[in-house]
């Protein structure tokens, strides 16, 4: 059976069709600039072992638009892997918040794009535009089963007394404001790899998602997230490519009142100016690691404040797991930059922490998962290449098959 998993921006859709049975990416494709000038789609399509990629200038004035050209690509007679659109029986599609009520994947009905539309005041960049991806993905495949996979779920397990900010009840009871925790699909994917490859189902674990967003969760030997970085929103946290990760709230008054800037200001500052960027100058972290080599003070100061706060949530994490197993890294800085690995494990031998840093220089970039601790150490550090499509692919499955 194949599958079509689509994450859907405001002005972007990314698709892949994965063969279910085999997990392979059948086709995959990137649209941009959805409604605007200079709109295009990149796409990817497998035969056999090899793999062609064709670029198309055209205008897409909308996702629904965007949906028929994908679906045209993938019965075309040069680009197209499969005989007609009606071989796609099912869509699964990634939507950020799906709130407290939430907590499993489900099939898309009024009611699911209701709460949906609802929960936009809490995923205001992220949710509207999920919900234009499936209203846009009805039309273009009608006769597929739709359903939405939410980042927030997997963290439905995290207790109240974690969840709960401690202000007034009411701001939890009547505006619905908790930590919710996001990545999840992501978290999930990558702790249920790591039970296999280490053949223990009642693995204790952290894992840490290291992308342009980056969050860790603690996962108990239920495979349960009892603990995440990220909170009521995704600026909670780590250290991230634009975003501040954790501050001080008062430092917010101070800018307002102080320093005369608005909410908005602030907003896109904590949002966009800062992390790797607003520390180092580069919010890609090569960009920066090059700049560490080269001696440069704030790319220094900027990977030691990025692994100095994840070492923190190790511990953090370490005490609310009262011990831990697994040290989990994946995505794109997680899986492929060895110096921030080294950074986060360095000086925690006394929590049974070693890092191998032969294997971890050796074995970056790995295609599945790899161990880089010592024979020593008494947690094991693994490497573990993330697939959130994958993991959406088979969730969808699993309600349709
Ligand atoms: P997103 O959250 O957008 O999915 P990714 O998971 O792709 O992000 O991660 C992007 C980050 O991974 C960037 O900071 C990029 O510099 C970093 N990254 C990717 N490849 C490498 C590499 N070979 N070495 C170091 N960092 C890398």
């Amino acid at each position: 059976m194949e599958i079509l998993v689509i994450n859907a921006g405001s002005s972007s859709l990314k698709y892949q069709l994965i063969h279910i049975e085999t997990g392979q990416v059948l086709a995959k494709g990137l649209a941009e600039r959805i409604g605007m000038p200079g709109s295009n789609i990149v796409h990817e399509w497998t035969k056999g072992e090899e793999v062609f990629k064709k670029k198309l200038d055209v205008a897409l004035q909308n996702h629904t638009v965007a949906f028929d050209v994908i679906a045209g690509l993938l019965i075309d007679a040069e680009t197209g892997v499969i005989r007609q659109q009606e071989d796609i029986k099912a869509v699964g599609h990634r939507v950020v918040h799906g709130g407290e009520h939430y907590t499993e994947t489900q099939v898309v009905t009024d009611e699911v794009k209701q709460a949906i539309r609802e929960l936009a005041s809490l995923a205001p960049l992220h949710n509207p535009a999920n919900l234009i991806g499936i209203n846009a993905a009805e039309k273009a495949f009608p006769n597929a089963v739709h359903v939405a996979v939410f980042d927030t779920a997997f963290h439905h397990t995290i207790p109240e007394k974690a969840f709960r900010y401690a202000i007034p009840e009411r701001f939890y009871q009547h505006d619905r404001i908790r930590a919710y925790g996001f990545h999840g699909t992501s978290h999930k994917f990558v702790y249920e790899q790591a039970v296999k490859h280490l053949e223990a189902p009642d693995l204790k674990a952290i894992t840490i998602h290291l992308g342009n967003g980056a969050s860790m969760t603690a996962i108990n030997e239920k495979g349960e997230s009892i603990e995440t970085s990220m909170g009521f929103g995704p600026l909670a946290g780590l250290i991230m490519g634009t975003r501040s990760g954790d501050i001080d709230p008062s430092i917010i008054f101070h800018m307002v009142e102080e320093m005369d800037m608005s909410l908005d200001d602030i907003k896109e500052i904590l949002n966009k100016q800062s992390g790797m960027l607003g520390i180092a100058g580069s919010n890609d972290a090569r960009d920066v690691i090059r700049l560490y080599q080269e001696g440069d003070k704030n790319a220094i100061l900027c990977y030691e404040m990025y692994a100095h706060r994840i070492k923190k949530y190790i511990g953090a994490y370490m005490a609310v797991l009262n011990g831990v197993d697994a040290l989990i890294f994946t995505a794109g800085i997680g899986e492929n930059n060895e110096l921030a690995r080294r950074l986060c494990c360095e000086n925690l031998s006394g929590l049974g922490i070693e890092l191998d840093v032969q294997a971890n220089a050796a074995k970056n970039h790995p295609s599945q998962v790899v161990e880089v601790n010592t024979a020593a150490s008494k947690v094991k550090i693994l490497v573990v290449p993330t697939n959130e499509e994958l993991e959406i692919a088979q969730q969808t499955y699993a309600l349709v098959k």
